[in-house]
């Protein structure tokens, strides 16, 4: 089989690889997509997105062709006060948002699992078969362009690792509510329970794997924990699904991005918001950058893609209670 040729390739269609892909389409630059997931696939997420995330794809809300929630505001619970926090975000189902995001990306997507990546003097050529003048690391937390060109000098750093665990099924459900507790039974993180209007719920539960592990317990003792207080809600009844577990790195004080023509981006650059782990916003915006960068021949940087969640989800607070008053 002859080497496939293009001038960007990006591993991993998700959030990153999509939005890096869309902006390099859009300015008249071949790229290639290969993803060891055939389209649409499934993805560990509660599917919690910022009205921003919109914006950064210049697009409207009522541009999204799929179910799309809105929340008026979040239940939230710390183990001292419960509160209701007006917002206004919303939420998807990760595997209609991203099959949606990389189609209209426009770029050419190959169905393959990277396993080799080797660098050329005049690029990058992944397993004998892709050859590319850049390379975009778009593969998650277990990218390979990460592991190949990033992992020895620039280790992500242990106490940055978030374990999560989560399950998303149909459900009809009588309370459309978003619920979040904040540190429930000393968890070092956050549950949550999200319906999404087109009839389906996703639940789960994240925290620091350090913090965890020093305190002596295990993310399944929380998750069943979290299981017998929805069921005492009356939030769910008879379950006996297996949820799926996952883990990323929030983002780090400092962290490379960039080596040559080697590019991260999303959860390969560890960018999830240190308060929340909210990484769909980061992957986007740092996928977009990517692009720039090629583009324009200019400098890649991560500085400008926020650290923090909470600042945002307060400022919709605001605003919606501004429109609404
Ligand atoms: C349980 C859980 C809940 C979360 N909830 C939220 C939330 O509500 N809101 C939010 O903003 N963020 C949330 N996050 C974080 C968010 O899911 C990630 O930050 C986001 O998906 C990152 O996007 P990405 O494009 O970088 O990576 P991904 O979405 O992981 O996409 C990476 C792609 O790379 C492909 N790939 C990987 N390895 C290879 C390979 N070797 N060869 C080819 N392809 C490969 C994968 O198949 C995948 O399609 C959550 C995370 C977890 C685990």
């Amino acid at each position: 089989m002859s080497t496939q040729k293009t001038d960007v390739l990006i591993v991993g269609g998700g959030p990153a690889g999509a939005a890096c892909a869309g902006v390099l389409k859009q300015n008249g630059v071949d790229c290639l997509v290969l993803d060891k997931a055939p389209f649409p696939r499934t993805k560990p997420c509660a599917g919690w997105i910022t009205p921003e995330i919109f914006r950064e794809l210049n697009l409207s809300p009522t541009d999204y062709p799929h179910g799309l929630t809105t929340f008026r505001s979040f239940q939230i619970a710390f183990p001292r006060a419960k509160f209701k926090l007006p917002v206004h975000q919303y939420a998807i189902r990760r595997y209609e948002f991203d099959a949606w995001l990389l189609r209209r990306s426009g770029a050419r997507v190959v169905n393959h699992e990277v396993k080799t990546i080797v660098p050329r003097s005049d690029g990058y050529d992944i397993d004998g078969k892709f050859w590319g003048k850049y390379l975009v690391g778009a593969g998650g937390t277990h990218c390979p362009v990460y592991r190949t060109f990033f992992q020895r000098d620039a280790p992500r750093k242990a106490d940055a690792l978030v374990i999560a665990q989560e399950d998303e099924f149909p459900y009809q459900t009588t309370d459309q509510q978003c619920r979040l507790w904040f540190f429930e039974h000393d968890l070092p993180g956050y549950a949550w329970f999200v319906p999404k209007t087109n009839g389906h719920v996703n639940f789960g539960i994240g925290g620091l794997a350090g913090a965890l592990k020093q305190q002596g317990e295990t993310l399944k003792q929380h998750w069943e924990l979290l299981q017998r207080q929805l069921e005492a809600a009356g939030l769910l009844r008879h379950y006996t699904r297996r949820p799926v577990g996952h883990y990323y790195y929030r983002r780090a004080r400092s962290q490379r991005v960039r080596q040559e023509n080697a590019f991260l981006a999303g959860d390969a650059a560890s960018l999830a918001t240190y308060d929340m782990g909210e990484g769909i916003r980061a992957a986007i915006m740092s996928g977009q950058r990517v692009a720039q960068a090629i583009v324009h021949d200019s400098a890649y940087g991560i500085s400008n893609i926020p650290k923090y969640s909470l600042p945002s989800l307060l400022k919709s607070g605001v605003k919606s209670l501004v429109s609404l008053s």
